[in-house]
């Protein structure tokens, strides 16, 4: 068995925050965490000292097609490698690999990829830990042709419960939330069988009005996805999905915090709506991420990355760039307290997937998954399953 003791000036768990500790780590586990004076250091175990740094828990994005070059629909253990390398070295430790429309077979490929992948327990990327893929979220097909974004209008498809059956068999147990236009004629019959499957359901590229989106929310939708962006505008006579979602306090809000996507007033109406526990900072990162300015793939249509922004041939904003380290020092730039945005980033998003015992958290029982921050919060080591990316 491998110990090892990591030092630590500050942790946030993050509802608590904690000086001076120790985070005893016992192979892919946290066994405790604590004040260092009363933390023994087991025999043989390896013991880090990271002064002046802040331990949190690793950030687990819930919203994310690719980075480092590829992109998820690939599906190959290459390319879900790549991905999960990437982000690692920005803090993530756990994701969603997140589909884009495409054709039913080209997704059930994707999936079935994805879901061998997670079935093998790979946790390296070119020998070093790399991040964890906790299932699948399903972006597309049932979304509104409206407000499809850059998603591929010939592979838009009505719900259907036959459909989402067919993508499910193909992830094997792994999806996990379900993004769809609840207006759309089969929504709450396909709402209804992704719940039963144990899918979180989403409101996403949506063009509901107040009224159904509140009906979804009823029949049991608990989150919305990149909220403001591809959905119904707010205006004050016709509050639309925004108003539904940002006055629901059981739905969840992802927000894609890069500056680019929305603005910071925006912004700042989400987070004073949603408030600290239920708003989740997503990437919606591209195969661009971590990436020079260029050419990459989106699923199966060409997306061109200037200046850091990603648009698809019609100039319309196709995902993003954006690494959740940076997503936590935007929100910070904003006046939001540090702890509030870990948690945004960390525990919400895990709790929305039933982890929170696992994933985004520092405490006793729960995955080693640990990014370590300086001043400036910059990420300085990960740790992934109790595996540092630095040692
Ligand atoms: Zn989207």
């Amino acid at each position: 068995m491998a110990f090892l003791l990591l030092h630590i000036d500050r942790v946030l768990t993050p509802t608590e925050e904690i000086r001076d500790v120790g985070i005893l780590v016992e192979d892919t586990t946290i066994r405790e965490i604590g004040p260092r004076a009363a933390l023994q250091a087991p025999p043989g175990a390896r013991e880090v000292r990271a002064a002046g740094m802040t331990a949190v828990p690793g950030f687990v994005d819930v919203h994310i097609h690719g980075a480092g070059g590829h992109d998820i629909m690939e599906g190959t253990g290459e390319a879900l490698g790549a991905v999960a390398g990437t982000v690692a070295r920005h803090g993530t430790t756990s994701f969603l690999a997140t589909t884009v429309t495409a054709s039913p077979e080209t997704t059930c490929r994707s999936v079935e990829g994805i879901a061998r992948y997670i079935e093998a327990n790979c946790f390296t990327w070119n020998n070093l830990p790399c991040a964890e893929i906790l299932g699948i979220h399903f972006e597309g097909p049932f979304i509104s042709a409206a407000r499809r974004g850059v998603h591929p209008p010939e592979w838009l498809a009505l719900p259907s419960a036959e459909l989402l059956r067919r993508f499910l068999s193909a992830a094997r147990g792994k999806g996990r939330i379900l993004t769809l236009a609840p207006e759309l004629p089969g929504a709450l019959p396909c709402m209804d069988a992704a719940l039963k499957a144990g899918l979180v359901v989403a409101h996403g590229h949506t063009d509901a009005t107040y009224e159904q989106a509140r009906a979804a929310i009823a029949r049991g939708a608990r989150h919305a996805v990149h909220v403001y962006n591809a959905m119904r505008p707010f205006s004050h006579r016709d509050a639309g999905v925004i108003g539904a979602v940002l006055t629901s306090p059981e739905v969840t809000a992802e927000l894609i915090a890069d500056g680019v996507h929305v603005d910071e007033a925006a912004m700042r109406v989400l987070l004073q709506a949603k408030g600290v526990d239920r708003t989740i900072l997503v990437s919606d990162g591209t195969a661009a991420t971590g990436m020079p300015d260029g050419k990459y793939m989106l699923g199966t249509f060409e997306v061109t990355v200037a200046g850091g922004v990603c648009r698809n041939a019609e100039g319309k904003l196709a995902g993003s760039t954006l690494t959740l380290d940076r997503a936590l020092r935007n929100i910070v730039a904003l006046g939001v307290p540090l702890a509030d945005a870990v948690r945004m980033l960390t525990l919400n998003p895990a709790r929305l997937l039933g982890l929170e015992g696992k994933k985004g958290v520092l405490r006793r029982g729960a995955d080693a998954d640990i990014a370590v921050l300086d001043e400036s919060l910059r990420v300085r080591n990960v740790w992934t399953r109790g595996s540092p990316l630095q040692s």
